[in-house]
């Protein structure tokens, strides 16, 4: 076994005694107050330099090697969801209506992990590792304000790791690729305004939930007539809502959805046929409308040579790789990837049949995962410090 792995193994407990902590008490995006407490005083305790109130709630420690070199980042998102937590383990949920159910609580663990494996490395580093504890991950993206924060300078970080818990792969296997991994995503809300009425008289109104209608079915023409079928693409309409009685026609609807690309340039086409379509449905029925893109996360595009050296990291330690398939799912890791060099990807938790989802009220994973992911991002970090 490695010395990094056996020191992963030796601090497992420490490693299964964060996690279960911060999975007790979650906290939803820039609300991760106390989680960054507990992250600051456990780098404090390692003695790495501390900057906390990072985009507000957000954590980066840095380790400074006994020379100079290049400085690598290791990267865990922070926040919780709104989801109710089912499962009865002792460490549940202690805030209502709140769970770590994407994982998150084992991210920050492994990254905590891997800042105390480097730590007793500290004389063979060359150069830095700076530990990025980066709040709402989810649908908020605290990576982008922690770089606005200057999260990649002072030093200025050369390349950044990620990774993901994934319930998709098997249990200890990682999934890796080159290029695009994650799609792009864009929410975006749509209001059909039409003219209130006497359900009896449809004539004399606009009704907004025919126009609505017609525009639900009609954007889900774009990705087969617009976007060409080898470009993956998914337009979503979520959420629907207008109108509480039976015989009275509503002024207005709302209209909630999600849309996900893998390059800009689909992206950008399905912005624009979405605008015309509504606008010419709007418009033929006489209805006027209001379309609101979200600010969105980019495509999570990972670096080839940086994949390379998390394959051949993942070797020593006999850790299995796979190349999934895409994922139409998303991360706002790829603000840091727009930046500089960087590669995500997933650590698979997989046991049974039909594993329960990420973000379901039922997800846990068997902490046994902890010193793999640890070891593996320690191991990468050095990997490229190396290089
Ligand atoms: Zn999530
Ligand atoms: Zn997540």
């Amino acid at each position: 076994m490695s010395e990094i792995r056996k020191i992963a193994e030796e601090i497992k407990d420490r490693l299964i005694q964060v996690r279960r902590d911060f999975h007790r008490y979650p906290e939803i995006g820039f609300q991760e107050k106390r989680t960054s407490k507990k992250i600051s005083e456990i780098l404090d305790e390692i003695g790495l330099d501390v900057k906390t109130n990072v985009a507000k709630t957000g954590v980066v420690g840095l380790l400074n090697g006994s020379c100079k070199g290049k400085t690598v980042a290791l990267r865990a998102d922070m926040d919780a969801l709104n989801v109710d937590e089912n499962n009865t383990v002792s460490y549940r949920s202690r805030n209502k209506g709140i769970m770590h159910a994407c994982g998150h609580d084992g991210h920050m663990s492994m990254v905590i992990g891997a800042a105390i494996v480097l730590s007793r490395f500290k004389r063979q580093i060359h150069g830095s590792v700076k530990f990025i504890f980066q709040p709402a991950e989810e649908n908020i993206g605290g990576a982008e304000v922690m770089i606005r924060h200057g999260v990649l300078k002072y030093p200025q970080v050369d390349a950044i790791f990620g990774l993901h818990l994934w319930p998709y792969i098997n249990f200890g296997t990682i999934g890796i690729r080159s290029g695009a991994i994650m799609a792009s995503m864009d929410n975006f809300s749509i209001i059909v305004k039409g003219k209130g009425g006497h359900g009896a008289m449809p004539h004399a109104a606009v009704n907004p939930l025919i126009v609505a209608s017609q525009i639900f079915q009609a954007l889900q023409t774009i990705k087969n007539h617009n976007v060409n079928a080898l470009n993956p693409c998914v337009i979503s309409i979520c959420s629907i809502n207008g109108g509480i009685s039976y015989n009275v026609i509503p002024d207005e609807v709302k209209m909630k959805g999600t849309f996900r690309t893998f390059s800009d340039h689909t992206r950008n086409k399905v912005k624009k046929r979405m605008l015309e379509i509504i606008e010419g449905i709007a418009k033929s029925f006489g209805a006027k409308y209001t379309l609101y893109f979200e600010k969105g996360y980019p495509v999570t595009i990972n670096n080839a040579s940086l994949v390379k050296l998390v394959v051949s990291s993942a070797k020593k330690l006999d850790v299995r790789v796979i190349q999934p398939n895409l994922s139409m799912g998303s991360e706002d890791f790829s603000f840091y990837q727009k930046e500089i060099q960087g590669v995500y990807f997933w650590l698979g938790v997989k046991k049974d049949k039909n594993p329960i989802a990420l973000h379901n009220g039922n997800f846990n994973f068997d902490e046994d995962i902890l010193p793999v992911g640890t070891s593996l991002l320690a191991e990468c970090a050095l990997a490229f410090l190396r290089r």
